[in-house]
């Protein structure tokens, strides 16, 4: 088994004869790095959230990314995601929740039993959304101790009117905002706001497709770190631009520096290739990248995350010069494909589009316990990507405790010593054919 940390070939990072080149691992990050900012991400978005909130800013919670986070910047407030990925809390939310309920609703709610996390204390409303059961329950129970505005999402993916119904949810929603912090929600504002957002999509983007090179900068791990709880923090912008300009393919042409990965040009020619993953299924919030880095551990990159904290909700801009900005926010959160819609065509779409662009050697599908819409969902993705992609699909059912960690990196094992022999029995029968 591959670790993947300081088992490279590179004799700079003196750990000669591994097979995977990676001396900066996912907690190895070089002080000077943009990664380095990240890691630093909590601590960033607290300082911002104690200025804004002195400054007489609300801080509000979201808990989804259908969460039109524009709408509560143009408001003048804070938005931030609070969802748990930390297994501690979960004891004390199954006081109020069943045992049988998936990972990160229980951490979230546990947060809030255990006040343990500091932008909910501070939160001076809570949005959340009809997304799933577990969720929508949850959000009951919460609501009686914060203050919460639940915005209906329409499920049906080809109902005619249901475009037309969110547009109109988030009509409301905008009055409330404008009721509650006494201000006005001007299409200068919102325009302000929906372009700070598209700017933070486009950035993420272009980092997310570093990921489409050959032989990418980053680990898909690191990739994950790049993201904060709050969005459109001027330093975040300034650090993704950073990143950008150290490791796309036009700068580092010709350069013998090592990349986020920790290898040289000469390095990575001289490894064994990891397999291109592309990973699917639940978001991997802040605390439960458990699952991404037992992949990249055992022999995997991955290079495309399609999930929630990966590129689905930042693939898609708002229209900044639409007439109608609320309907062009409207449409942009509509299209977002979660599970909780039925059917879910588009996410079946945009997985058979990131597998190509990303070169996926095959799809793995991380599902929380309990989580049915995923759960359920599978059946499609599996036949999607065995009999129309052709690729190897792996399904990882887990919670957040560590306790299956050594079962998982098994399977990821054997998923990618399947596809390095189907790579070497293609590159026989080619050379045969040759
Ligand atoms: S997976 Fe669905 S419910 Fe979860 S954050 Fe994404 S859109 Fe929301
Ligand atoms: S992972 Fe599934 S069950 Fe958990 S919050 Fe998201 S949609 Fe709901």
């Amino acid at each position: 088994m591959e670790s993947a940390v300081n088992n490279g070939c590179c004799p700079e990072h003196g750990a000669p004869g591994g097979s995977n080149c990676r001396a900066v691992g996912p907690h190895k990050v070089p002080g000077d790095s943009p990664l380095a900012w990240f890691a630093g991400m909590v601590g960033h978005c607290k300082a911002h959230a104690l200025a804004a909130r002195a400054a007489g800013r609300p801080i509000v919670g979201i808990m989804c990314e259908y969460a039109p986070r524009e709408l509560i910047f143009a408001a003048g407030a804070v938005p931030v995601c609070l969802c748990g990925g930390d297994p501690d809390t979960i004891p004390s939310a199954e006081a109020h929740l069943p045992t049988n309920l998936c990972s990160l609703i229980k951490s979230t709610y546990g947060y809030l039993v255990e006040k343990a996390n500091p932008f909910l204390e501070m939160a001076d409303l809570v949005v959340a959304e009809t997304t799933c059961d577990g969720k929508k329950k949850m959000f009951e129970l919460m609501a009686e101790a914060r203050a919460t505005y639940v915005l209906a999402l329409p499920h049906r993916e080809d109902d005619p009117d249901g475009l037309r119904s969110w547009v109109e949810e988030l009509r409301r929603f905008k009055v409330f905002l404008e009721n509650r912090y006494g201000v006005a929600i001007t299409p200068e504002r919102l325009r302000e706001a929906i372009e700070l957002m598209n700017r933070e999509r486009r950035l993420r983007r272009e980092l997310a497709e570093l990921m489409k090179m050959e032989d990418p900068p980053l680990t898909g791990r690191q990739l994950l770190d790049f993201k904060s709880i709050i969005s459109g923090l001027p330093d975040d912008l300034d650090q993704y631009e950073r990143a950008l300009a150290l490791w796309r393919p036009r700068e580092r042409s010709g350069s013998a520096t090592h990349d986020a990965r920790g290898q040289s040009p000469e390095c990575a020619t001289a490894r064994q290739q990891p397999v291109r993953v592309l990973l699917t299924g639940v978001p991997l919030v802040h605390g439960a990248e458990r699952v991404i880095e037992i992949i990249e551990a055992n022999g995997g990159l991955v290079v495309c995350q399609e999930n929630c904290t990966g590129l689905k909700p930042i693939l898609e801009d708002v229209r900044a010069d639409a007439p109608d900005l609320i309907r062009a926010l409207g449409e942009k959160y509509y299209h977002l494909s979660c599970s909780v819609r039925t059917p879910n065509r588009k996410r079946l779409a945009l997985l058979a589009q990131l597998a190509t662009e990303y070169r996926a050697e095959c799809v793995i599908e991380l599902i929380w316990h309990a989580c049915l819409t995923y759960a359920i969902e599978s059946f499609h993705v599996r036949r999607l990507v065995e009999n129309e992609l052709g690729l190897p699909y792996l399904k990882i059912e887990t919670d957040y405790s560590p306790a299956d960690s050594a079962r998982i990196a098994t399977r990821v094992a054997a998923l990618v010593e399947t596809v390095r022999a189907r790579t070497a029995a293609q590159h026989k029968w080619l050379s045969g054919v040759g």
